[in-house]
């Protein structure tokens, strides 16, 4: 941990700025199937939090009892929500923020990359690069996010190991530093080769639960395996430190390297490497951007941003949990904070933390942190929450929609209920609400068809309202804006019938297509459309 080791001597650090500098708050990146939920649960292994390992999974009869409470979850075998975990390795506080893996919620994982400060992309070793991954990808790098690649499954049947770095490079202009390199492949992988301080770690090295391995002199490979061609190896590793860029840290915090290392997550192989090089290389919680300006993670006063809303695991309370990362000072239970949104202070009396090995221990938390805060609706996503200062973190993002559908009530008398409770719905990120300016029904906006299964499941659950969805007229939402509010206005009133309000009351102009949205557009002046909207 040498960049650890150094800040931690400068006297001049203050205790916050040391807890700050031991934070790694970081996402997995991964196409469906490439084994993100294997590695998570091993690297809780690693940290200690052997008592989560094995409930982590959502798939199959293996189920979390935290997100059992949502059946549609369970039918289709699927991790819906978001949760967050904790755990300690090496003197270092990782927070793992997972992110579900069906791409219908793909906004709840777009939104929660906004609460990371790295993520590691996994990628299947016979597969190379998948559409999800890339897509994923993508976001991080909107975003600087720094990313350290873990190309696993090792153990099988793979691709070879220059064409997979070559792809990485084309295919995401990322240029690429392996940390490590597999000494044979499929049935005959061995194990990895420290390009850094030489030597072999062998798969078969007894110790895979600790994840202690066996090391080796390549020299001595020979009697390992008949298979393997020693001097074939040795050119191999010869031309990987010959042809590969050297680790630069900046680039790679910057976002245009990554390290890679290679391992199986199903053999708990390769996921302590992995870990160190979170640890040595990935950063400790960086600035976030605010409408005023940027505030630094070892500022003592806490603030602190939502990205994501989780509704109550028990369907008869509306409670809701916010998760809000923090992005300064320290936050302990019972302060004060202030929410700036509305202006109003809120007791922070009973917060989560999501330490994995014992929740009840940590009553405080630190900038990269994640809380959860239990709250009955007053809090949204993208707000802000601070010791007073009047600010408001910027980067939170909703994004168009891809599915309009308009919603039936099969009980006429329960439209103001039905308001409520798509208002709520929108506000913990379930589905966009649009209402129409000319007071039509309500359409709702989602990424993906499962959304409107879950908002179909929850408003029959929990507000006993039972819905229909109709195709609407309109396909497209986009936010409208103008730096001349006259603009705006005479926009607004000459195409009253395609306007509509979302959850915060800003304009959207719905259209019925591609075409009505360009024809329009290219006769509005002055006025922008916008397919991503930050939340404010
Ligand atoms: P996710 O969809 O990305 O969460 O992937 P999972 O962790 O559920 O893994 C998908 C499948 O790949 C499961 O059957 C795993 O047992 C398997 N798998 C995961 N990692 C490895 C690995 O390193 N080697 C092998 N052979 N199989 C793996």
């Amino acid at each position: 941990m040498s960049d650890i080791a150094a800040t931690a001597e400068s006297p001049s650090r203050s205790p916050l700025a040391d807890e700050v500098a031991r934070r790694r708050t970081f996402a997995i990146i991964s196409h469906p199937d490439a084994g993100k939920t294997t590695l998570t649960e091993k690297l809780l292994l690693f940290g200690g939090a052997i008592n989560l390992a094995g409930q982590v999974k959502a798939k199959g009869e293996r189920r979390n009892t935290r997100s059992d409470w949502m059946k549609i979850e369970r039918e289709r075998g699927i991790s819906v929500v978001t949760s967050v975990m904790t755990f300690e390795f090496q003197d270092l506080v990782f927070n793992l923020l997972d992110t579900p893996g069906h791409e219908d919620f793909s906004e709840d994982t777009y939104r929660t990359l906004t609460a990371v400060d790295s993520a590691v992309m996994v990628i299947d070793a016979a597969k190379g690069i998948e559409a999800r991954t890339r897509k994923l990808f993508e976001v991080c790098r909107l975003r600087d996010i720094p990313i350290i690649t873990f190309i696993n499954k090792m153990d099988r049947e793979s691709r070879d190991t220059f064409e997979l770095l070559d792809e990485i490079e084309k295919t995401l202009a990322l240029d690429t530093t392996p940390i490590t390199w597999p000494v044979g492949r499929g049935r005959d992988f061995l194990g990895t080769y420290d390009v850094v301080n030489g030597g072999v770690r062998l798969l078969e090295g007894g110790g895979a639960k600790t994840g202690a391995t066996e090391q080796i002199d390549i020299a001595d490979l020979a009697g390992r395996n008949a298979n393997l061609d020693v001097a074939e190896i040795k050119d191999e590793l010869a031309l990987v430190s010959e042809a590969c860029k050297p680790f630069e840290l900046e680039a790679f915090r910057e976002g245009h390297l990554t390290p890679v290392y290679f391992g199986s997550a199903l053999r708990n192989f390769g996921v302590g490497d992995l870990l160190e090089g979170l640890g040595k290389f990935a950063p400790a919680p960086r600035a976030q951007d605010s409408n005023v300006r940027k505030v630094e993670a070892a500022e003592p006063r806490m603030s602190a941003f939502v990205f994501k809303i989780q509704a109550n695991m028990d369907p008869n309370h509306r409670d809701r949990i916010a998760f809000a990362r923090l992005c300064s000072g320290k936050l302990s239970r019972g302060m004060k904070a202030k929410l700036v949104r509305t202006g109003k202070n809120m007791s922070l009396s009973s917060p989560q933390f999501f330490f994995a090995q014992d929740r009840s221990v940590a009553d405080e938390a630190f900038a990269g942190d994640v809380v959860g805060i239990p709250n009955h609706g007053t809090l949204r996503i993208g707000d802000t929450l601070t010791e007073g200062e009047e600010i408001t973190f910027v980067g939170v993002p909703s994004f168009a929609p891809e599915i309009v559908r308009r919603v039936r009530l099969t009980d006429a008398m329960k439209a103001k209920k039905l308001k409520e409770a798509l208002q709520q719905m929108s506000e913990e990120g379930v589905v966009q609400v649009f209402r129409p300016r000319d007071g039509a029904p309500a359409l709702v906006g989602v990424v993906g068809p499962l959304q409107l299964d879950v908002l179909k499941a929850r408003l029959d659950a929990e507000y006993s309202l039972p819905v229909e969805f109709e195709v609407s007229e309109f396909q497209l939402a986009r936010w409208i804006s103008s730096d001349d509010r006259k603009k705006l206005d005479a926009f607004i009133a000459a195409n009253n019938s395609g306007i509509a309000d979302d959850v915060d009351g800003d304009p959207v102009f719905m259209a019925k297509n591609e075409f009505y949205l360009g024809y329009t557009r290219e006769r509005a002046e002055g006025i922008n459309f916008s397919n991503v909207k930050d939340v404010k």
